[in-house]
């Protein structure tokens, strides 16, 4: 790697080697390969070893790694964003989560690209499920891909997705983590995977947080499941974003009507400034709030945002709790 057209040696490495093995690799006894062309991946019944791991970062072959070990759990739930507009919602997502001191690293692919989040423990699958399933809701994204596929390995060992730092079959690219804007994380190989050597993990608050989220869907609103039953409702109905069951779940004036006095018309005192005059209104109508004096406004979640002094994330788990 110091000089790009000379072959690695193992001694070049075994750093990423090992990085790899401990922190993206879950299963030994068994192990997936890409196919020549990158159509799909197939599944190897032995064991993988440090010399597969050699390959892979060679080139020479390229491995998936999967997202539970043998017990269904894992350290990371990666989400997979399939087309430029979903990784411009992965990007939006990173950058909201970095505002929550919620660490991901954003991975490109071939056709969008990954946002890997890691956890300070192995979890139960269903658990890094619930989390992923109220992080998605929470952000509205429906379409995202959320790895783990299983909560429990029924038969065979469930889902998995390309292991980093080797190159994809299909196109002969070696994909890097980078920033939202697609620059890279760091310049080679060697010093990438060296951010991983201890990746940040996601706060217990946001963890909890989002894993109640996660339970308080109704199961048709859970993504990217995998039995055919739940691939079929996931694809048939437009499942309704979280946000929008809240919106739907009581008018504004009934609810808005809990902290303000509205008068019959609709019209009160704004409790975000000091109002003299009734400058603030409820239309359930449209379903909205306004207040013309400080110019504010918009659903019940903006209302106990701003009430609350809170995110999103948080606005929509509380108001779950109170509304769903
Ligand atoms: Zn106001």
């Amino acid at each position: 790697m110091r000089h790009p057209e000379q072959v690695p040696t193992d001694y070049d490495l075994s750093p990423p080697a090992e990085v790899l093995a401990r922190q993206l690799i879950q299963r030994w006894d068994m192990h997936s390969r890409q196919s020549t062309f990158g159509d799909m991946y197939y599944t190897v019944h032995e064991p993988l070893s440090v010399a597969h791991l050699f390959a892979h970062l060679r080139g020479e072959i390229t491995l998936g790694t999967y997202l539970l070990n043998a017990q269904s759990q894992g350290r990371f739930l990666v989400l997979d964003a399939d087309t430029l507009d979903e990784w411009q919602q992965l990007t939006h997502l990173y950058q909201r989560l970095e505002a929550m001191d919620t660490p991901g690293y954003l991975e490109q692919s071939r056709r969008g690209g990954h946002l890997w989040l890691f956890f300070d423990r192995w979890l139960p699958g269903a658990q890094i499920r619930l989390f992923g399933n109220g992080l998605l809701a929470a952000h509205e994204m429906t379409r995202i891909e959320l790895y783990p596929k299983q909560d429990q390995l029924e038969e065979g060992p469930g889902s998995l997705i390309r292991l980093p730092f080797g190159i994809h079959r299909k196109d002969r690219k070696r994909y890097g983590f980078v920033t939202p804007t697609g620059e890279l994380l760091a310049p080679t190989l060697r010093d990438q995977v060296k951010l991983f050597y201890r990746p940040q993990t996601v706060p217990k608050a946001v963890l909890a947080t989002l894993t109640t989220v996660g339970q308080s869907l109704p199961s048709s609103n859970r993504f990217g499941g995998v039995t055919a039953a739940e691939s079929r409702i996931s694809h048939t109905d437009e499942t309704t974003p979280l946000s929008e069951q809240i919106k739907a779940a009581v008018t504004v004036s009934a609810f808005i009507g809990r902290y303000v006095a509205l008068s019959a018309r609709g019209s009160g005192l704004c409790p975000f400034h000091d109002d003299h005059h009734p400058s603030f209104s409820v239309n359930d109508e449209g379903n909205y709030w306004h207040c013309f004096a400080c110019n504010t406004g918009g659903s019940i979640i903006d209302f106990w945002m701003q009430k609350q002094g809170c995110d999103f994330v948080t606005a929509v788990r509380e108001l779950v709790a109170q509304l769903l």
